[in-house]
């Protein structure tokens, strides 16, 4: 077995390392400047530009806005990636793209996919409450059907990034007579949507990055 890259995975690596040169600050140190607004800011334009690239979910096809890549091509772009201490697409967004990939209708997919592919999105993860972390089957938030809407009313906890978010994937309880493992729905909710609070929760080094979210009477359309 031969173990060296080929022609094309040594070239695609240093076009990789020349962006980084290029984008990356003489200030930038890490990850933990995204909790600052100027770090943020950085971020979203240096997450555009890989996005324009095809980078952020680069396995995905490229129907979808990735570049199909290959296991090694997606092997090299994390090493460098994680070698210069650049900032990935830290967003939930790519776990979310490739659910959608998978189970989303097509109209899901139109509408969502291209924002995450490009990084113009960014996304949260509603799962965890006060009283469901590892037992995520506890979740009390719950979504009550009215009409072509639903009803969701609950709160979560260590909601990563919500106060940057556009959407959150949101995990609640939508057969209250279910057993605890089932009865249980995924939602996307726009967060700009009336009845949602975000309040921020301030980690040990001064930094916000996770937050609580309440939503009381939030209102999601049937899609
Ligand atoms: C960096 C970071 C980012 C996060 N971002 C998000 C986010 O964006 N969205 C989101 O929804 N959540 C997020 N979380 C929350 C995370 O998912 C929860 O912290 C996790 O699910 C654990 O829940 P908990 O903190 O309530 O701990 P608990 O569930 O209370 O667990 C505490 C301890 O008890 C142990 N334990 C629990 N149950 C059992 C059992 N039955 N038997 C033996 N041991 C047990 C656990 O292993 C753990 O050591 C984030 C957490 C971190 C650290």
């Amino acid at each position: 077995m031969d173990f060296r890259f080929t022609r094309e995975e040594e070239v695609f690596r240093q076009t990789i390392r020349d962006f980084l040169q290029q984008e990356l600050p003489p200030w930038w140190e890490g990850i933990e400047a995204l909790g600052t607004d100027e770090g943020w800011a950085f971020y979203r334009s240096f997450v555009r530009k890989m996005g324009a690239k095809g980078w952020l979910n680069m396995h995905w096809p490229k129907e979808y806005g990735g570049m199909s890549a290959t296991p090694m091509q997606q092997l090299i772009f994390t090493e460098e990636m994680a070698y210069h201490c650049a900032p990935a697409q830290i967003d939930l967004g790519p776990w979310v793209g490739s659910t959608i990939i998978v189970h989303g209708s097509d109209e899901q997919k139109r509408k969502y996919l291209p924002g995450i592919a490009t990084g113009e999105a960014e996304w949260c993860i509603g799962y965890s409450e006060p009283g469901a972390g590892s037992d995520l089957a506890a979740i009390q938030t719950r979504a009550v059907e009215d009409g072509d809407e639903y009803v969701i009313n609950g709160q979560k906890i260590f909601t990563s990034l919500a106060h940057r978010a556009d959407y959150c994937w949101l995990a609640v309880r939508t057969d209250p007579d279910a057993p605890k493992h089932r009865g249980i729905s995924m939602f996307v909710v726009d967060m700009r949507t009336p009845g949602i609070t975000v309040r921020p929760l301030i980690d040990m080094a001064g930094l916000h990055t996770f937050n609580e979210v309440f939503f009381d009477d939030v209102r999601v359309p049937r899609e």
